[in-house]
């Protein structure tokens, strides 16, 4: 494969999304773009200025004074990596909401047809192949049960020293599931011509294969 492709992956909150793509992109010598990071590090921007999601005016004036940018897998928000400050409970939700809002969706979606431009890119989020790339050449819709993903999300905050109940992370992902699929603007969908994969009970290799084989057309 010579020319440029695009590989869109969406589905809900905890589906395996970035793991999977990030051992795609491995797989297939591509860039990474983690999309929902950018919609963290614009909310962790928002909460640490203190600023008001429903005052549109103090929003645009900080959007227009930020930079956002992945690089050698870090993202940078002005210059600063912050990655790890964007993985928090707090940050998960912090994103949903200002993910709702049409000045921030406009700026990181123009940000992300850029990069979808200049070579082949794997991207997740939720407006993927419905919104971001709709011509992307490989669209995947990741899905598993709510549990499974509170499940997996629960592991992965013990080990990281979270103290959150296996409830309220439940709790968290059902809230997420909700306001991402109901929100008016580039709502969580399967795009048309996305194949659908249900992770419940999928170790990651099969995942990593089951896209593999779908990319490589076998
Ligand atoms: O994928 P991740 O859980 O890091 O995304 C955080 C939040 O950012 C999501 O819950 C969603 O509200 C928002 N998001 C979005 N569109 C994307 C990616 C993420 O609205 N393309």
């Amino acid at each position: 494969m010579n020319e440029i492709y695009r590989i869109a992956i969406d589905g809900p909150s905890g589906a395996g999304k970035s793991t999977i793509a990030k051992s795609v992109a491995r797989a297939l010598d591509i860039d990474y773009i983690d999309t929902g990071a950018m919609y963290r590090a614009i909310g962790y921007k928002m909460k640490k200025e203190g600023i008001d999601p429903e005052d549109l005016s103090a929003v645009q004036t900080m959007l227009d004074a930020t930079r956002i940018d992945f690089r050698g897998g870090d993202i940078y928000l002005d210059e600063q990596v912050v990655n790890d400050l964007i993985r928090t409970p707090e940050m998960s939700m912090m994103a949903s909401v200002c993910s709702q809002i049409p000045a921030v969706r406009q700026k990181l979606v123009e940000i992300q047809r850029g990069m979808g431009m200049r070579k082949s890119v794997i991207m997740d989020g939720r407006d993927i192949g419905t919104n971001v790339l709709k011509d992307a050449e490989y669209k995947i819709y990741l899905t598993a049960s709510a549990e499974e993903r509170a499940r997996r999300r629960f592991l992965e905050l013990q080990e990281k020293g979270e103290d959150q109940s296996f409830e309220d992370v439940l709790e968290d992902i059902r809230q997420r599931d909700h306001n991402d699929m109901t929100r008016q603007l580039n709502p969580l969908r399967k795009a048309e011509d996305a194949v659908e994969l249900d992770t419940t009970g999928m170790e990651i290799d099969q995942v990593v294969e089951a896209v593999l084989k779908i990319v490589r057309g076998e």
